[in-house]
């Protein structure tokens, strides 16, 4: 914007209005691939595939970058000094580490299985979200099984919305399959895993929601259901579909 002014007479000057949006406190956010656990930790932070806004309006940048850089973050440092505590647990990967928590040595068993429970359980989740999950879809295999157990995507979708919302306090609700490729839905405290040998019900998770208040409590507050409804659009259906096929 500008204004002519006449600051002597025939004398005309052009003055910058300045623009109101100027004013507007911009936010940066961090960039996932810059947050790192300490030098000699064996597990790694891998960064995402996205940005931390790019699953807004669904869900914010801001839950996104504490939910990656602290939450997660913490996990892996966690499990990392916990390794350390035991070293007969050096050169176990990950999935190996939380299939056998009874296997764990009794003075690191409960690191192993919040720490590297969290660190498994997130890295699944971010590979499980996409910015353009709208263009992606359930294959023919995945939409036949889901069909055979509820009938149909939409009562699925009912189905397990109700086992996200019924998870008293912090957790997680899976789809989990058999080596049949038969379905279930079931639920996890805190950062258990259906991989886990102690899960009260095993199977390979290929979809899940984290329901912990610190996932969705900046936009969403205390209306679970309304973060459960806004996750729809952020699930990539093709990450689902491939992770149905494996193993
Ligand atoms: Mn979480």
């Amino acid at each position: 914007l500008s204004l002519i002014s006449c600051k002597k007479e025939n004398e005309l000057i052009e003055v910058q209005i300045p623009d109101p949006e100027v004013e507007i406190v911009q936010t940066i956010f961090g960039n996932p691939v810059d947050v790192k656990v300490d030098e000699g930790g064996i597990f790694k932070m891998k960064g995402l595939k996205y940005a931390y806004d790019d699953l807004a309006p669904f869900i914010d940048a801001k839950t996104m970058e504490i939910h990656h850089s602290k939450h997660h973050q913490t996990y892996v440092t966690k499990l990392n000094e916990a390794i350390e505590k035991a070293p007969e647990l050096k050169g176990k990967s990950l999935m190996e580490l939380v299939a056998n928590i009874n296997a764990a040595p009794e003075s690191v068993r409960t690191a192993i299985r919040n720490h590297g429970g969290g660190h498994f359980n997130h890295s699944f989740f971010w590979k499980l979200m996409s910015p353009d999950a709208k263009n992606t879809t359930a294959s023919a295999e995945l939409t036949a099984a889901i069909n055979a157990k509820w009938t149909s995507m939409d009562n699925f979708k009912v189905e397990f919305a109700k086992s996200a919302t019924g998870v008293f306090g912090s957790g997680w609700a899976w789809l989990i399959k058999d080596k049949e490729n038969n379905l279930s839905l079931t639920t996890t405290a805190n950062q258990d895993s259906p991989i886990m040998d102690i899960a009260a019900m095993r199977g390979k998770p290929i979809l899940g929601i984290d329901v912990w208040e610190h996932a969705y409590y900046l936009k969403h507050q205390n209306k679970r259901a309304d973060y459960v409804a806004d996750f729809w659009n952020v699930l990539d259906w093709n990450q689902v579909s491939k992770w149905f096929v494996e193993l």
